[in-house]
């Protein structure tokens, strides 16, 4: 079966893309938690944070330089925001496809639920 955020980087599948570049791809939650509610996500097939090898470190570099300039270019980067890597299950990850969730535009609560 494949993976469907992979579909969404191989442009096989209607997103609503926010970024695209060689390696990286953003595009807007489908069930927004925020204002702004966008998912980053490498267009390599990573399933979780489990699976990182060291070839790996300037890739998920790359997510976070996406996710802050996404938010500069939005214009919450002076208020905040959050950035989440959910891993496997306690984690709340329901998709495996590696995916950097960047939401923006209220006030965030802590500790996470
Ligand atoms: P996770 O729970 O794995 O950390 O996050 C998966 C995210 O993917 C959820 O926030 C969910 O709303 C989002 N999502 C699931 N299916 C789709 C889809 O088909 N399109 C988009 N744009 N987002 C999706
Ligand atoms: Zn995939």
């Amino acid at each position: 079966m494949t993976c469907f955020f992979c579909k969404i980087a191989e442009g096989k599948m209607e997103t609503d893309k926010v970024y695209e570049d060689e390696r990286v791809i953003a595009f807007n939650d489908i069930n927004p938690q925020a204002p702004t509610h966008i998912l980053i996500i490498p267009k390599k097939h990573i399933s979780t944070l489990n699976d990182l090898e060291p070839e790996d470190t300037a890739l998920i570099g790359e997510l976070l330089l996406v996710a802050k300039n996404i938010a500069s270019k939005l214009g919450f980067s002076d208020d905040g925001f959050r950035t989440v890597f959910n891993c496997n299950v306690h984690g709340g990850q329901s998709v495996y496809h590696l995916h950097l969730h960047l939401l923006g535009g209220r006030q965030m609560g802590w500790p996470p639920g």
